[in-house]
């Protein structure tokens, strides 16, 4: 079976691992310190801070902005459930706003229309890798005096028009264990104002700057050498993990037939996190049950709107957006990742012309 997803490692993650290990020091430490310098540099931002998961990366970022009970933020209703949750872990709630179905991504021309006097900060999610459409997204921001939160979780090396994701806001990075790099668990939030940065660092861990002295409530969402030093490694293969990536998702793109391939709008790279076709003419859970056949792996990024899960129902969410509600009955993500072979290439695009 071809697997959507397949982490790598190699002997520079088994040779910084042993070194954390020696050192005797696990908990954060120097590497971490090493990771966040080196994951800065990768997004072009002045700082990025490290976090103990891409959720609770969020979640600092939204409280080091200082949201809280009484805010809302946007957001898709198109995503991980951890984009959404993270707001309603802070008190605020979410306010979810239709999507664009050539980019999967928030539509810009929707967000004023849901703007309140409660509303606090945007939070764009770059999903599958392809960022969300940045210059009307600041601009409406800036006319209202929001804060941008990027849920860029998945999109790890991606740019628009030039600049990285988690460059544009406040950036939120996971580095779980199917994402285009990985520490196995972990997360990074990337920032230029040294005052989030800071408030995030005291937040992460138990609100303390003195060691046993707590100025505010804090959480421990730290991350760990041991987990640093797997995604340092990863880090420095990120390129070229993401030009195998995208070298697969042109090559599919080109030989894909019967089905909505994915397009890179002008201007963009494309992190290829998840390779994500539409399916229009057949029915999708015949069609994954065909593909497994076949030995293609493939999966439903994502299948219920986020306003349509327990939780959010139980919460009074009651919503039918229908952008979201058309691709979430479509979209079926075929593997991509840089572990794939021209033969595994080739069998996919048959798979597919069976459909
Ligand atoms: C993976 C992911 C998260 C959460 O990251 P974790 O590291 O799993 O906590 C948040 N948002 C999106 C869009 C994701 O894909």
């Amino acid at each position: 079976m071809i697997a959507i997803s397949k982490p790598q490692f190699g002997d520079e993650e088994l040779a910084l691992v042993r070194e954390v290990l020696e050192s005797g020091v696990v908990a954060q430490g120097p590497k971490v310190a090493q990771f966040e310098e080196e994951f800065a540099a990768l997004c072009s931002t002045q700082y990025a801070v490290a976090a103990s998961s891409g959720t609770t990366a969020l979640h600092l970022a939204l409280l080091a902005h200082g949201i809280g009970p009484g805010d809302e933020v946007i957001t898709s209703p198109f995503t991980f459930i951890a984009s959404a949750n993270s707001v309603l872990f802070t008190g605020a709630m979410p306010r979810f706003v239709d999507i664009r179905p050539d980019t999967f991504n928030i539509d810009p021309a929707l967000i004023e229309a849901a703007i309140t006097p409660r509303t606090k900060a945007i939070m764009p999610v770059h999903l599958y890798g392809l960022m969300a459409d940045m210059t009307p997204i600041m601009e409406i921001a800036e006319r209202h005096g929001l804060a941008v939160i990027e849920d860029a979780a998945q999109a790890h090396g991606a740019s628009y028009h030039g600049r990285k994701a988690g460059s544009f806001g406040t950036g939120c990075f996971s580095l779980y264990a199917t994402k285009n790099m990985t520490s196995a668990e972990g997360g990074m939030v990337t920032t230029n104002d040294p005052q989030i940065a800071e408030q995030v660092k005291l937040l992460r861990a138990h609100g303390s700057k003195v060691r046993y002295y707590h100025d505010i409530l804090g959480y421990n969402f730290r991350l760990t050498d041991l987990h640093a030093a797997v995604g340092l490694a990863q880090l420095r293969k990120l390129e070229h993990f993401n030009t195998i990536r995208s070298q697969n998702a042109e090559f599919l793109n080109q030989h894909l037939q019967n089905v909505i391939t994915p397009q890179v709008p002008a201007g963009q790279t494309h992190a290829w996190h998840q390779y994500t076709i539409r399916l229009t003419h057949t029915d999708r859970d015949s069609a994954i049950e065909k593909l497994k056949a076949q030995g293609v792996g493939s999966a439903v990024f994502y299948p219920v709107p986020v306003y349509r899960q327990k939780v959010y129902l139980d919460r009074g969410y009651d919503q039918s957006l229908p952008v979201t509600e058309e691709i979430t009955k479509q979209v079926l993500s075929l593997p991509i990742h840089p572990a794939l072979s021209s033969a595994d290439l080739e069998t996919i695009i048959e798979a597919v012309a069976s459909l």
